[in-house]
């Protein structure tokens, strides 16, 4: 399952335009990595996406005895409905009862009972695809024994949900989710007194409610824990951080009320639509063509789709700008060289080179060396030793061999890509500016170091690496 948001899905998520319904999937500018469809709804057009199928709990959350549509929601019952709606690779959700009201306790044992038998018939009836489920607590300690006890049935994919009744205690939440990701993934995090300490941040502390849960070990380093419900950029910030998926419907409740987004850093903020500045983002500029105006309410559905479509946009925009950037690497080709061809990666052979070539290799990025005689050149790209130092080119060489490069660095990389210069002042200078110029983040993690202090951090970063991928 991948990481990151999954908008949810509305009834008739187009707009129409000269009788066609144009979906708000294909006017956005990046699409979500994934979307929720509740079996609470029927959508009409529904996007070739991955989906995670829930059962919407939060539409019977008032009833003791969970129905949707006048049927019984369980596990069997659920399972015959993701048979109709879901398809290879989608995440299908267990049916779950949200802790309120009278019957907390019936309530858990409804759920923890859906769960033993929906992995079985997930299992039988719908293997292609990944069975999910959620953990509910009214305290930490219940929420982890919960996580423990749905890691035993077999369950690696597991939510975290009755958080948005609480949306506005951000810390607590994040104390939570943070505490139960980190148990299940780490083996070295037991419940340790600062865990149970943690329970007082919730009022309400219960006992695990159902007797005779299985002890299973609770540490899946590969498990994956989705959030439901909490979609706001600071929750999403952190969850991206943290390497979680999380959903929200937030873009389209405010489309309904008549709230425009309008970004702020790395803020979103709802502006009424009669205040609202005329936007040009992506969206509505496709918009504007089709003579839909995001801005206008009371006038017919269209313009209130487009609104939401406008909102989702700038949600997922926001969202991009917590997602680490994709790096290149360069290195300077420089130094000691083989007499013979050989690949470039193998042909300089001087320490820092090499130990420059161990780092990039490590960070599992694209890298290419600069070199000034060949400008940019693939590490795995054979070549002849040759004889020409950065020292020997003019003012006016160096700028022309610093546009090529930058020119040829351009042609590889798209626009979100991060330029990271493990080389010397030459071999970066102008073309630093250059790529700044075109739009590029550049970075110089080694700017002010000697040659033996380079050597020295790298080292230290190659042992921080070691250490992380043992703890892991
Ligand atoms: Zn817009």
């Amino acid at each position: 399952m991948k990481l990151g948001f999954y908008p949810v899905l509305g009834k008739s998520d187009f707009v129409r335009s000269k009788g066609k319904k144009i979906p708000i999937w294909q006017l956005l500018e990046y699409q979500p990595v994934g979307w929720l469809y509740s079996l609470a709804i029927k959508a009409e057009i529904v996007p070739d996406s991955p989906i995670v199928h829930d059962c919407g709990s939060f539409n019977y959350r008032d009833q003791d005895i969970p129905t949707l549509n006048g049927k019984y929601v369980d596990a069997y019952w659920s399972i015959h409905r993701y048979r109709e709606r879901s398809k290879v690779g989608d995440i299908i959700v267990c049916p779950d009862h949200l802790l309120v009201g009278e019957n907390i306790r019936e309530r858990q044992e409804y759920n923890l009972k859906q769960a033993e038998t929906f992995i079985q018939l997930a299992k039988s009836y719908l293997p292609n695809r990944i069975p999910l489920a959620v953990i509910h607590g009214q305290s930490l300690s219940e929420r982890l024994e919960v996580a423990k006890y749905l890691l035993g049935l077999g369950y690696r994919h597991l939510g975290i949900g009755g958080l948005v009744s609480q949306a506005r205690e951000y810390s607590i939440n994040l104390h939570i989710i943070k505490t139960i990701t980190q148990v299940v993934r780490s083996p070295k995090a037991g419940v340790s007194p600062s865990l149970i300490d943690s329970e007082r941040v919730l009022p309400k502390a219960g006992a695990m409610p159902t007797a005779g849960v299985a002890i299973a070990p609770l540490h899946e380093p590969n498990a994956h824990l989705h959030v439901f419900g909490l979609c706001s950029p600071q929750y999403a910030k952190a969850f991206i951080q943290m390497g979680l998926s999380f959903d929200g419907s937030t873009f389209i409740r405010e489309g309904l009320g008549g709230g425009m987004f309008v970004s702020h850093e790395e803020k979103l903020i709802r502006i009424p639509t009669h205040c609202a500045p005329k936007c040009n983002c992506h969206v509505c500029r496709v918009l504007n063509r089709h003579r839909i105006d995001p801005r206008l309410t009371n006038k017919g559905r269209t313009h209130t789709m487009g609104r939401i479509a406008h909102n989702l946009n700038l949600v997922i925009s926001t969202y991009r700008k917590f997602t680490p950037k994709e790096k290149i690497y360069l290195v300077a080709g420089c130094g000691k060289q083989l007499t013979y061809p050989a690949a470039a990666k193998d042909l300089y052979y001087s320490q820092h080179f090499q130990a420059c070539r161990r780092y990039v290799e490590e960070q599992e990025s694209r890298w290419y060396i600069l070199s000034p005689l060949h400008q940019v050149i693939n590490p795995e790209a054979i070549i002849k030793p040759y004889d020409k130092s950065p020292y020997s080119l003019s003012h006016q060489e160096r700028i022309l061999w610093a546009q090529q490069v930058a020119e040829s660095l351009i042609q590889v990389a798209s626009p979100e890509i991060e330029f990271v210069f493990l080389t010397g002042k030459l071999y970066r200078q102008e073309v630093t500016s250059i790529l700044q110029a075109n739009g590029y983040a550049t970075k110089v993690p080694m700017q002010h170091l000697a040659i033996g202090q380079q050597l020295a951090w790298i080292k230290k970063e190659l042992e921080q690496e070691k250490q992380l991928v043992l703890d892991i």
